[in-house]
């Protein structure tokens, strides 16, 4: 390699590299030419040339055979390779081929003896930027061609990068990009857009890929009519699978200079899983709503039927065993349970409520609502009962699996105004990990299974999906609260289990409820005194109440009294502490509701604590277990009453708590 020119190196007006150009950017050494020449006259001459005038920026280095070329390009890039055609090793075309292909980006300016307009041509298309005959060229056309060879493969450079930008991008976007033509069809589409409608796209129609009519389209229609430039919609259209999803469309008219529509580039994602998601949140949003609107009346509505039922019982002691009036008042004790049943249903729906869970036979509970439920249903309507032969024994709250019933068959009724027939049956099931994996959750093993089914008036699709949400009814206003299954679903997780339901318009509907069989092990851990509630039992003692709703308060006077003990009774929790310091030395045990104003129960029950310790105290509330949790902080093993309590359940917490047991 000789050097014939050391020209100084300027930065020249076109060899800035400018990197956020991007692509493939030759980093060329910047007013560095190669001359690729065997004829070292012509090389001199060339040099000569390039000395005068502005060519100083370039600096000029030769080598003199192909092979010296390529070894020149492994490790240098020139702005310009001028290169002769031929050499010792190579001819012709050959060296240009050669040399654009080792170096794809490096502008080639063809610099020979031959004026053949033919081979010219066919330089060009192997990949020279100029070519130039020798002896017909000054310094000025050299140094333009050089120029603009630069200019040219830079921009060459540029689309290159761009188109592969742009290659890459519709690739890589997952939404679904299509051109659509002017005869409403489609002539373009990126992978996403074959992945989802399948690979004979082109050519095809978007009505093509409808799953119902839809309006929409007639927005399609006034974009390639050119009334409108933008439209959003969202269809639901048919996947290559067969399957309907829901696709949220942007269409932009492509329009002419003249404003003619040509047609309309449009892109869509698919949205259904979002949607899901959406519904879901939305869902849960509500239960929550309801949930909190549910403790939050949960408290007082407690306190009435503490008052209702206390009340009852008292008037019911009061009376002989052959009274008339018994009937009656056992009626209003009824009702009231079940209204503090179907509180704690609601309270269950929004787990908000702990269930009273043992060990109870579902045969059993059946058998035992049979006649109850034949009366929710009436004269005109066929009852059938099939209870499995085996045992079915679970651990659950018994009054929350009547509420299940209830509602049920409730709505079996509604279902069958002309009369019909009702199957309520049990069996024995087992439940595998498909079972599980179709619906959700749970442990595979043997379940309980309940059916109802009635011969009733059935269900459409879209009122089948929503059955469990809380206040969705199809009655009418004061007919139905829309709670009902929303309840049963609440219990129904609530103990680990299942609801299904089958159904079809005019055809009658089938609810099916799998709950997980108790088994021996747990059956004999779990096992918790059944027996009927003893027979109250009172005292002499001297019992300082407090509660801040007076009903409760009066009731709870009234009863412990007449049970044989004394009663000082406060409406508050200063009040209380004030009461004790009264009677310090005469109070035996303190009857403490815990959420009370001023100060509450926990609080009172800890500065009487402070000045006698060791005195004892039972807690009351109205509260759910996990709402009470968040306002105090009790002690485990804390003695507790759930209100509304029974009477006996009263008097034999106070008892157990005096006798220190
Ligand atoms: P409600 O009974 O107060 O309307 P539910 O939660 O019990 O509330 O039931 C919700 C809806 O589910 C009902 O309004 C009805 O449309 C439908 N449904 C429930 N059970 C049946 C049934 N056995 N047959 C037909 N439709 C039913
Ligand atoms: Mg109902």
């Amino acid at each position: 390699m000789r050097e014939l020119g050391t020209l100084v190196p300027v930065v020249g007006e076109f060899m800035s590299t400018n990197s956020e150009q991007g692509g493939e950017q030759y980093e060329a050494e910047e007013g560095l030419l190669l001359l690729v020449e065997d004829d070292a006259e012509d090389a001199a001459l060339l040099n000569e040339l390039l000395r005068q005038q502005e060519a100083r920026r370039y600096h000029l280095e030769r080598v003199d055979s192909l092979a010296a070329a390529r070894e020149f390009l492994t490790d240098r890039q020139p702005a310009v390779v001028l290169l002769d055609l031929n050499l010792p090793d190579s001819n012709g075309l050959d060296t240009v081929s050669a040399v654009h292909q080792q170096l794809p980006g490096v502008p080639l300016v063809v610099l020979t003896g031959y004026d053949d307009p033919e081979l010219a041509q066919a330089a060009l298309q192997a990949g020279a930027q100029d070519y130039l005959v020798k002896g017909s060229f000054d310094a000025d056309s050299l140094l333009r061609a050089i120029r603009h060879a630069i200019v040219r493969a830079r921009l060459e450079a540029r689309l290159v990068a761009s188109e592969r930008r742009q290659q890459t991008l519709l690739q890589a976007v997952p939404d679904i990009i299509v051109e659509i033509d002017h005869d409403y069809r489609f002539s373009w589409a990126n992978p996403a857009a074959y992945d989802f409608f399948g690979p004979d796209l082109l050519g095809r129609a978007p009505a093509d890929f409808l799953v119902e009519d839809c309006s929409s389209l007639e927005l399609l229609q006034s974009l390639l009519a050119g009334r409108q430039d933008f439209i959003h919609c969202e269809i639901t259209q048919r996947r290559r699978d067969g399957k309907a999803r829901l696709l949220a469309w942007w269409c932009r008219a492509i329009k002419d200079e003249q404003g003619r529509a040509l047609g309309a580039l449009a892109t869509a994602r698919d949205i259904s899983d979002q949607r899901k998601l959406e519904e879901q949140l939305r869902q849960a949003q509500k239960m929550e709503s309801v949930g909190t609107l549910a403790g939050g009346i949960a408290h007082d509505f407690n306190n009435l039927l503490t008052a209702i039922i206390g009340y009852g019982q008292i008037s019911l002691m009061g009376l002989a065993g052959d009274d008339p009036r018994r009937q009656n008042l056992e009626q209003i004790l009824a009702a009231a349970r079940r209204g503090a049943h179907l509180t704690r249903g609601l309270l269950l729906f929004s787990r908000k409520q702990e269930s009273d869970r043992r060990p109870v036979e579902l045969n059993e509970i059946v058998r035992q609502m049979e006649k109850f439920l034949k009366r929710v249903i009436g004269e005109d309507m066929e009852a059938l009962l099939e209870l499995s032969d085996q045992e079915l024994p679970l651990l659950a709250d018994a009054h929350q699996l009547e509420q299940v019933l209830v509602n049920l068959v409730t709505n079996a009724r509604d279902a069958m105004p002309g009369g019909g027939q009702l199957r309520i049956s049990t069996a024995r099931v087992e439940i595998d990990r498909e079972f599980i994996g179709r619906h959700g959750s749970g442990q595979p093993g043997p379940h309980a299974l309940l059916t109802v089914s009635d011969s009733g008036q059935g269900m459409d699709g879209s009122t089948r999906q929503r059955v469990f949400e809380p206040f969705f009814t199809t009655k009418e206003v004061g007919q139905g609260t829309g709670l009902g299954l929303a309840v049963v679903y609440g219990i129904v997780q609530q103990h680990e289990g299942f609801v299904s339901v089958y159904s079809e318009p005019q055809r009658g509907t089938t609810f099916r409820i799998y709950l997980p069989l108790l088994s021996q092990r747990q059956a004999g851990a779990d096992t918790v005194d059944t027996e009927p509630e003893a027979a109250p039992v009172g005292g002499h003692e001297t019992i300082l109440v407090a509660e801040d709703d007076g009903d409760i308060r009066e009731l709870t006077r009234s009863v412990l009294e007449r049970f044989g003990y004394k009663v000082i009774a406060a409406a508050d929790g200063q009040e209380a502490v004030a009461c004790f310091e009264e009677n310090r030395d005469n109070i035996d045990l303190l009857f403490f509701d815990l959420i009370m104003p001023r100060l509450n129960g926990q609080e009172a029950y800890d500065a009487i604590r402070w000045r006698k310790p060791g005195v004892r105290c039972i807690f009351a509330s109205g509260y759910a277990p996990d709402l009470l949790r968040q306002k105090v902080n009790l002690a485990p093993g804390t003695p507790l009453l759930y209100k509304p309590m029974s009477i006996s359940e009263m008097l034999a917490k106070i008892r157990q708590v005096l006798d220190g047991r």
